[in-house]
């Protein structure tokens, strides 16, 4: 599967807001987007630029959301079909499906300082859920599912490392972790308030409607 290989910081000055794409970096003074001077819109010109139309206003939220859990275009419509297909608000589905997605559990519990290196994680075969390993990012997990850590001293001391480095995770509702077995439950499935980014669904259901 490809990945994005350009400027992470990029990405984040582009939507106008922190997408945390680098772990620790994200939270120092060295984010670019906590000084004004570069914390602008990437590319020549960009305050000539006038107001965005209808279509560009919903375009910027999907990117949103794509480059936050880094999907690519056809993975991103994959979750969509499967959202519209359920009985709940599409939107809302959408993002529960998104943060299902094990790449982001793993983030989410300190055991990678971000997304892209929590797919890495899992897919070097650190990650076990429910005592095997999986070693598939998309992997969705659902209620009652047991996401550890490999039994082996360099797993476990990679994964310690990362939670001294990052600190004690603040975990949502949904999930919570044993620190000393360094075992997580999934409690139940997240939902719409469970995604930290601001996003309205609602603008990229209109688009990816059509
Ligand atoms: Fe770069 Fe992270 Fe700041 Fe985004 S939040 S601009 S990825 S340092």
């Amino acid at each position: 599967m490809g990945r994005y290989t350009g400027p992470s910081c990029r990405l984040c000055r582009r939507q106008g807001i922190k997408l945390m794409l680098k772990g620790a970096r994200c939270e120092t003074a060295k984010c670019p987007m906590e000084r004004q001077w570069r914390s602008n819109p990437p590319g020549m010109h960009s305050w000539r630029r006038g107001r965005p139309s209808e279509y560009g206003i919903r375009l910027r939220e999907k990117q949103k959301v794509k480059r936050y859990y880094g999907l690519f275009e056809k993975q991103f419509m994959r979750y969509f079909r499967l959202a519209e297909k359920q009985k709940a608000n599409t939107g809302a589905a959408l993002l529960s499906l998104l943060e299902r997605r094990l790449d982001n559990v793993v983030c989410k519990l300190g055991f990678a300082g971000s997304r892209a290196g929590a797919r890495m994680t899992i897919a070097h075969g650190h990650i076990y859920v429910n005592g095997r390993r999986v070693n598939i990012p998309s992997y969705l997990v659902s209620t009652g599912d047991r996401i550890g850590v490999k039994p082996a001293d360099r797993s476990l001391k990679l994964i310690r490392s990362r939670l001294e480095e990052l600190g004690e995770p603040h975990l949502q509702n949904w999930l919570n972790l044993d620190m000393t077995k360094l075992e997580a439950n999934v409690l139940a499935v997240p939902t719409r308030d469970d995604v930290m980014i601001p996003v309205e669904e609602n603008l990229i259901v209109e688009l990816c409607s059509r």
